[in-house]
């Protein structure tokens, strides 16, 4: 859903395409994987203790760490003093015990040290890793891994063939990013940034004079959305992202940023050529009926093949304008997303 002809003719003029990770690049239905605890704790305290913290969460890894203590049939504990600290993690009070959630920054915060040797391995499958620091320990680490889109390896290559360059924005850890970033063909990779430092980065691209896209779920990357010069968002985004948004994604596919920089250049294309159209007739005509062939003995125009002329350059215009119709849009085999 394109909001504007405005929209439609700045489209073809982006330089970069930034895209978050989460949620755009990846399928944003994280699973649960592997689950191993430190200091003593059982792999099931950390799962309790890691669900009990996330369940006042949105955010997708709070989702998917929920999602797997349900299955395991595993009993929630009470949680009190919760508090999100978007792009890092959740703070609270589980069982008595003071629970640290999140990235490597957010336990650091803490003053917990985490084991980043026992990390490497998962973090190099491109996993995300949630840890977990309980009383002042680190008490273990979750990984989780989210499926990267069908359509996302496509989307890049066709970007780079038209000569608009993708990045990626992510507040994940730098190795699970440069991992989906090598699957995908992306080069240019900001891990580790907090939602506001995405914004930061468009407007330093901005300064540059390029022009952006970027191309998120709304989730922490709404502000990054509007900063952009086009901002393009999923269907099932967050409200202010759609709402904010100059492009919607409403078949949640991300072919369509590619799309819809090639309808728009066509659009564009179209448009130059009815211009020509329009004036063509035109500036043949009114010469001719002024007389200018007639002064050389030539002859006149006749009225009626004037008002012939003026419907052709109507005519060509529209059937050159509905050529645009028959612009098939790229697509990948129909799936359930
Ligand atoms: P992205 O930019 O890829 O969409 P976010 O900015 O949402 O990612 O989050 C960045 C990182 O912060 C996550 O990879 C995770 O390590 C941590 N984080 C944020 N919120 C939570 C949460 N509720 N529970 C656990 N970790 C979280
Ligand atoms: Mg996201």
């Amino acid at each position: 859903m394109i909001k504007g002809g405005d929209v439609l003719e700045a489209v073809s003029k982006i330089d970069v395409v930034l895209f978050d990770k989460t949620g755009t690049l990846t399928l944003g239905k994280p699973e649960v994987g592997a689950v191993r605890a430190f200091s003593g704790f059982s792999a099931d305290d950390v799962l309790r203790l890691a669900a009990s913290a996330e369940k006042g969460s949105e955010h997708p890894l709070a989702r998917a760490i929920v999602k797997a203590a349900e299955e395991k049939g595993i009993i929630f504990e009470s949680l009190t003093d919760f508090k999100a600290y978007p792009g890092r993690g959740v703070l609270g009070r589980v069982g008595g015990e003071e629970i640290v959630l999140g990235s490597e920054k957010m336990l650091a915060s803490a003053g917990i040290e985490i084991d980043s040797a026992a990390a490497r391995s998962y973090l190099s499958d491109g996993n995300t890793i949630v840890y977990l620091g309980a009383g002042g320990k680190f008490a273990g680490l979750i990984a989780i891994s989210d499926v990267i889109r069908p359509e996302a390896e496509e989307t890049i290559l066709r970007l780079k063939m038209m000569g608009v360059k993708p990045i990626m924005l992510t507040g994940d850890n730098p190795a699970a990013a440069r991992a989906v970033a090598r699957t995908v063909g992306i080069d240019d990779v900001y891990a580790g940034i907090m939602p506001d430092e995405k914004t930061e980065v468009v407007k330093r691209l901005q300064a540059k004079g390029l022009k952006t896209a970027m191309v998120g779920d709304g989730i922490n990357d709404a502000p990054a959305l509007a900063q952009s010069d086009i901002g393009i968002a999923f269907g099932r985004a967050t409200d202010i992202a759609v709402e904010s948004a100059a492009i919607v994604l409403v078949r949640n596919n991300l072919l369509d940023v590619v799309n819809a920089i090639e309808l728009s250049a066509r659009t564009l294309g179209n448009i130059k050529e009815n211009l020509f159209w329009a004036f063509f007739y035109n500036a043949l005509g009114i010469p001719i009926a002024a007389g200018l062939l007639h002064a050389f003995g030539g002859p006149l125009l006749n009225p009626m093949i004037a008002a012939l002329a003026m419907s052709f350059s109507s005519v060509s215009v529209v059937l050159n304008a509905l050529r645009l119709r028959r612009y098939k849009p790229r697509a990948i085999e129909k799936r359930n997303s």
